[in-house]
């Protein structure tokens, strides 16, 4: 933890009077809360001060001048850790937002979901100071885009060369009067509708992105996926291949199964799959599916890339795919292994015992 944390008790959560000497933070709708007892005007002015913008030492300077013991404030705020109600900023998370009270606004309301788990702060930071190539403004690449701007990603910019047909508005994304336009240039207007600070400018040609998401149908015989993992670049599946919104494999270079061993594993399943594959590749096909579907498969991309650059855990698409579609749009959970043909991770282990996919939850 830093030396002076700056505790978040979202604006959302609910402080509740019980009686005259008792409150409850939290705690509604099944929700863990706290009682906070005895809880007078300076407790209540307290819990109003933690807004992430305070630190820990300044929150007890004001409440001290308010009558209450330091210790209380310490114990306090440990209860409210300890249930998971207050969230440690770092100061470097707080420099990490747009000026302005329009963008304070977006970002108050991105916050909380965004930084808890890590006692040391600095994953807002992370997000704000991550870059994502998307590539494909199609019905999947530029809602993603999109959202992943509103969630604080603090550059997106999305590659794509050709026209926005009628087919390509989505909600989130292109819209009806975009026909005709620059997908690049709709892509970029939907982001910017989204979060208007974001930068979408294309990185220099030396810089890579953290993070690149593939968005058209069979990213794997792409060349350009090649590329990224020669590079040694973190990329992600999102598309949907008929009515399937597939999320995933999450590859990262070297470390996890890669595009190729997605291919080798269908291979192995099915001699005939190479031939196959190249015809369904030869096609400059975008994605179709229905608004649900291409959606979920954005967010569901997005919860992928946002665990990936906040560092808050391995996303669950590393070695494996996420699949949704209808009718009832329940993620399925299916393995890739590093294949053992492959070689691109150094040490492969097992090889012959794939999950050939399982409900999640299950
Ligand atoms: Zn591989």
């Amino acid at each position: 933890m830093t030396e002076s944390p700056h505790p978040l008790l979202p604006p959302t959560t609910p402080v509740l009077r019980l009686d005259a000497g008792v409150l409850q933070v939290g705690g509604a709708d099944g929700g863990t809360g706290l009682r906070v007892s005895p809880a007078g005007p300076a407790v209540a002015a307290l819990l109003r001060r933690l807004d992430g913008r305070r630190s820990q030492r300044a929150l007890r300077g004001d409440a001290t001048a308010d009558g209450l013991p330091g210790q209380v404030v310490d114990d306090l705020l440990a209860g409210l850790r300890a249930a998971g109600l207050v969230h440690d900023l770092a100061a470097t998370d707080l420099l990490a937002t747009d000026p302005g009270p329009a963008a304070g606004a977006r970002a108050a309301a991105e916050l909380p979901a965004a930084v808890p788990g890590r006692e040391d702060g600095g994953r807002w930071r992370a997000r704000r100071q991550s870059a994502v190539v998307v590539e494909g403004a199609n019905r999947v690449g530029t809602p993603l885009a999109a959202v992943l701007a509103a969630s604080g990603v603090g550059r997106v910019h999305v590659r794509d060369r050709g026209t926005t047909a009628a087919g390509d508005a989505i909600v989130g994304g292109a819209s009806a009067a975009d026909e005709g336009r620059p997908r690049s240039l709709a892509a970029a207007d939907a982001v910017r509708r989204a979060s208007p600070l974001t930068d979408l400018r294309p990185l220099p040609p030396d810089t890579a992105p953290d993070l690149v998401v593939l968005t058209r149908p069979w990213a794997a015989v792409d060349p350009l996926s090649a590329a990224w993992q020669r590079a040694g670049t973190p990329h992600l599946v999102a598309t949907v291949r008929q009515q399937t919104g597939v999320v995933g494999p999450f590859v990262l270079p070297g470390v996890s199964s890669c595009l190729h061993c997605a291919e080798a594993w269908r291979r192995d399943d099915d001699p005939s799959w190479p031939r196959l594959a190249a015809q369904l590749a030869a096609v400059d096909a975008d994605p179709g599916g229905s608004t649900i579907t291409c959606l979920f498969t954005a967010l569901t991309a997005a919860v992928q890339v946002l665990a990936h650059l906040d560092g808050s855990g391995q996303p669950a698409t590393v070695d494996a795919t996420l699949e949704v579609g209808p009718p009832g749009h329940l993620p399925r959970l299916r393995r890739w292994p590093p294949h053992p043909s492959c070689g691109c991770v150094r040490q492969v282990q097992g090889g012959g015992d794939r999950d050939r996919g399982h409900w999640a939850g299950d």
